[in-house]
């Protein structure tokens, strides 16, 4: 079994997931990223972190498959023994009006970003409370503390990771798991690619810039291997969007 910790990362092989495999490839952790994409698309991601000089390996597997992901998890702790870092990161959006939201377009959205954390954890959780030890991070958003028109389905599933970041933090802290939920405003990534003319959102920002999957990934290296204390929180990471 690897001396360094393991991290797992769900959704990582590209856009936020991508950057917090990175930075915590460079703090020395070996690195498992998931993605629903084939092996030959997450390669790049797999090299790029491997050239960072520790392990990486990748499982291809839909988050949203309750099945799919209990297979996955075991083989992952067949193959490399434990996993003591948990990014909940694959997330979509299917955005549109209440109003004209269908319910395939309500439950999609549920089941990938909220029944995930549900799926990949209750997987995860029980290796980490055979180690007694553990840290797992949640990736909601601002618009899951404050909402926004336009997303019901998302705004719902994000709200959905607090309550269950702060009810798991309750359950398995005298385990010494933590569990938080970092909460990103406007991040450049292919999810706000067609956002279009950002200037608007910019004027809703004190710090005057969007932000970088960078931005997002120190707060999740903070709160996987800086701190032994910090749990149950949600941690807007918005340039100061909303105050
Ligand atoms: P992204 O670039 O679209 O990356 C999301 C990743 O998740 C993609 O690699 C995607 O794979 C993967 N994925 C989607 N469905 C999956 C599934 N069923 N099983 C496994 N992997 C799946 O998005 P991002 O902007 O980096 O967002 C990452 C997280 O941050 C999401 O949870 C998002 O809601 C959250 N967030 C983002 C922002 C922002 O402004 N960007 C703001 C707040 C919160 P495919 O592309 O192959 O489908």
């Amino acid at each position: 079994m690897s001396e360094r910790k393991i991290a797992l990362i769900t959704g990582g092989s590209r856009g936020i997931g991508f950057s917090c495999a990175k930075e915590l490839a460079k703090a020395g952790c070996d690195i498992i990223i998931n993605d629903i994409c084939d092996e030959a698309t997450a390669k790049p991601a797999i090299d790029e972190i491997k050239g960072l000089g520790v392990d990486a390996w990748f499982y291809q597997f839909d988050v949203s498959n309750d099945e799919q992901v209990q297979t996955a998890v075991e083989k992952m702790i067949a193959e490399h023994g434990k996993i003591d870092i948990l990014l909940n990161n694959a997330g979509i959006t299917k955005d549109g009006l209440f109003v004209k939201m269908g319910a395939e377009q309500w439950e999609r959205v549920i089941k990938i970003n909220l029944g995930s954390a549900y799926y990949v954890t209750h997987a995860v959780i029980k290796h980490m409370m055979k180690a007694r030890q553990g840290s797992i991070i949640n990736m909601s958003s601002v618009v899951g503390l404050h909402g926004n028109a336009g997303q019901a389905n998302y705004s719902a599933s994000k709200a959905g990771l607090i309550g269950l970041t702060k009810t798991l933090a309750k359950e398995f802290g005298k385990r010494n798991i933590r569990v938080n939920a970092v909460c990103p405003g406007f991040i450049q990534t292919a999810m706000t690619a067609d956002l279009g003319n950002t200037d608007e959102y910019m004027k809703l920002i004190p710090m005057g810039r969007l932000g970088t999957p960078e931005d997002i990934a120190k707060v999740v290296k903070f709160l996987a291997l800086d701190t032994d204390y910090v749990t149950g929180q949600a941690i807007e990471v918005s340039g100061g969007l909303i105050i």
